[in-house]
């Protein structure tokens, strides 16, 4: 029968690059995937970069492009290092694209009219400098329990305690330095706790691991007790993402858009090539949606997003599969250990994607544990199983057939060994389909030693020596071939490029499970062997976490600009960075209060240019605007324009201040004048 699966790796944060903690889940999905197609299935896998939210607009102001152009960016990056890992996505899309949009605003409309969203105003902490409220991990200060500085608004990384914003000592943004304020501020909730109900039958209706939905019990408590809370949906401008339905300045918080870009990712799919989206999620759709997830989102996609599918009209997923995070060597993955290894780096250095996919599909069983990628026992295994075992049956008996042979097979007589091996691929196709590749590449090892066994025990180099063995040396040789057919077969998941490479020298057809038994025919010339793969160098992995410890300072840390505070640590800048920042002297032509704003001064500012510039100051508290108008001070006139409540702002003037006071604007000598560089 065959079946028609969707399939859906977690969607990557648009801030950063893949690394080889993150390529554990789309080489998992991928294996997952290329089985299912193997087995003649219909499989759409999608994914997209998931790209809404605070850090990636603080992270484009930071760069000075605008959020589409950084997101737009790392689409091109991810998208090449997927596919140089052999990640094959039926569709690689983006959660700021339209049928999202569409999407996200038809299913809260859906929600909103069953009565499962609330509006209520809370409290929260704000940045009156950059006029944004804050997420918690845009607060830092001391921390209340050990008093380290400069910790994280939701957690201490010094003790680890957990607390919320407003516990910590001396707060302060770290996109200002400013010390934030507390806002009232309306807020849109989805009703989760009215969900209890429906989201416990369904964590335990075998849509999720057993470990899995031991944990949601935890969450969501027993019978007629109700441990959640309603979930926090809207998020206020500045904010990139969607804007609300008919809530002007409200945002959908990331998490809501996001696995609705599941949604949006295939009906992009549909469309390029005729597929019904209805079919894949209407209510009783009878197709397959499996959701691979890392056991840290475990809380969207089990609570969340069944709760948003159920009470918007659509169905729910078949499976949500959670895996592990990675280890490595023992620990996590450590910068200063050169540990925190991208997936470029790891091209650029081992070169070979699918050494790492069958190390990680050697570790992975279908649940929830870590996996942990030692790097001596990978150099090891790889070159052991790959190269000692696999390749080595065929580089042993190819030459002879190509030589003594033309190429040609014989293939007259019954093996015992070929046998087991055909007889084998309902237990590897189980391990695979239970996403056990640990259980299925340890019983296709078992039979590579099985091949080779009986490639040693007919030692065909000691035949070729003899003329009057030719027969028989042809005869082994072939079954040697047909031994080494089959286990690139069962091996296609984890390595299809070789797999390619393999069907091109053997000269047959794509494998796939359908023709397992569809042994190599008699006088079935195969094609010249060459090399396949070569061991991996152990210097190759020394060299490789060398460079990442090097990479320490060019590496992505958190956009923070620093201020008041010394929220980072100090790195030196060249010059060619410094004057990236195009300083001017100014003139205030203007300067008048803002109507509803408590921080911010409307400045109009004269430099040089035919129309003087409107930016917006947060001076308001050390300025009567009266005593500033025809004053010189200083602007950055390259500063990405922002849209602001009030207006639009054009630029930034600068202001020194710390806990003892200001701010206090700069004044240039005499002499200066406007539209002068500062440099
Ligand atoms: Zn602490």
């Amino acid at each position: 029968m065959t079946r028609k699966l969707l399939v859906t790796s977690a969607l990557p944060y648009a801030n950063g690059s893949i690394h080889l903690g993150h390529l554990v889940e789309y080489i998992q999905t991928d294996i997952w995937v290329r089985f299912q197609k193997m087995q003649g299935h219909s499989v759409h896998y999608v994914c997209a970069d998931d790209t809404h939210g605070t850090p990636i607009m603080l992270r484009a102001e930071k760069e000075g492009i605008t959020p589409e152009a950084l997101i737009a960016k790392v689409h091109a990056e991810h998208s090449q290092d997927f596919a140089e890992f052999l990640v094959e996505f039926d569709n690689y899309y983006s959660t700021n694209s339209e049928e999202n949009r569409v999407l996200a605003s038809d299913i809260y409309k859906a929600l909103k009219a069953n009565g499962k969203i609330a509006s209520k105003t809370i409290e929260q902490y704000f940045d009156p400098v950059k006029n944004m409220f804050l997420p918690d991990r845009f607060i830092k200060g001391e921390c209340p329990k050990c008093h380290a500085k400069d910790q994280y608004g939701d957690n201490c990384e010094v003790c680890g305690a957990t607390y919320s914003p407003t516990d910590l000592i001396n707060p302060f943004s770290a996109v200002s330095g400013a010390t934030p304020i507390r806002k009232e501020t309306e807020h849109f909730f989805f009703k989760l706790s009215e969900c209890s109900d429906f989201l416990r039958d369904w964590t335990r209706s075998g849509t999720l691991q057993a470990e899995a939905a031991n944990k949601m019990t935890e969450w969501l408590g027993e019978v007629g007790e109700n441990k959640l809370s309603d979930w926090d949906i809207s998020r206020d401008a500045p904010y990139f993402g969607f804007e609300i339905p008919d809530a002007p300045g409200k945002y959908f918080y990331v998490w809501l858009d996001a696995p609705i870009g599941y949604m949006a990712s295939f009906k992009n799919l549909c469309a390029k090539n005729g597929l019904d989206f209805d079919e894949y999620w209407k209510k009783d759709s009878t197709t397959e949606l499996y959701h691979f997830i890392g056991k840290d989102i475990l809380y969207f996609h089990a609570l969340f997003w069944p709760a948003t599918l159920e009470y918007s009209g659509y169905r729910k997923p078949t499976n949500v599969f959670a895996h592990g995070f990675l280890t490595v060597n023992g620990e996590k993955m450590s910068k200063s250990r050169g540990t925190f290894i991208t997936a470029r780096s790891y091209l650029d250095h081992i070169k070979n994607p699918e050494y790492l996919r069958y190390y990680y599909a050697a570790k992975l069983n279908g649940s929830m544990e870590d996996i942990d990628l030692n790097l001596e026992d990978f150099v090891a295994r790889v070159n052991s199983d790959l190269v000692g075992k696999y390749i080595n049956i065929a580089s042993r008996t190819a030459g002879f057939i190509n030589k003594r042979f033309q190429g040609k097979l014989k293939m007259d007589s019954h093996n015992a060994v070929v046998q087991e091996l055909m007889n084998a691929k309902t237990l590897i196709g189980n391990a695979y389909e239970e996403r056990d590749f640990g259980k299925a590449l340890r019983e296709i090892m078992r039979l590579a030693d099985l091949a080779n066994g009986f490639v040693a025990e007919k030692a065909p180099w000691v035949m070729a020596k003899q003329e009057s063995s030719d027969h028989e040396l042809q005869l082994v040789c072939s079954q040697a071939i047909e031994m080494f057919r089959l286990l690139t077969l069962y091996l296609k998941p984890v390595l299809p490029k070789l797999a390619y490479q393999v069907e091109e020298f053997l000269k047959i057809p794509a494998l796939d499970f359908s023709n397992v038994e569809h042994a190599l025919g008699n006088d079935h010339r195969i094609g010249e062997y060459a090399h396949l793969i070569t061991r991996i160098d152990p210097k190759q992995v020394e060299a490789m976490t060398e460079a990442n410890k090097e990479n320490l300072q060019s590496s992505v840390t958190p956009v923070v600009i620093a201020s008041t505070h010394q929220v980072e640590e100090t790195n030196y800048i060249s010059i060619d960075d410094f004057t990236k920042v195009d300083l001017r002297i100014a003139k205030i032509v203007n300067a008048e209060h803002v109507e509803g704003a408590e921080k911010l001064l409307k400045l109009t500012l004269d430099i040089g240019e035919e129309k003087p510039r409107q930016v917006f100051a947060g001076i308001k508290s050390a300025y009567d605007p009266e005593t500033l108008k025809g004053r010189l001070t200083v602007m950055v006139a390259n500063l990405a324009p922002r849209k602001m409540k009030f207006g639009l702002s054009e630029g930034m003037v600068l202001a020194a201040s710390d806990e003892l006071g200001g701010p206090f604007i700069l004044s240039p000598d005499v002499g200066a004048l406007p539209g002068m560089r500062v440099k």
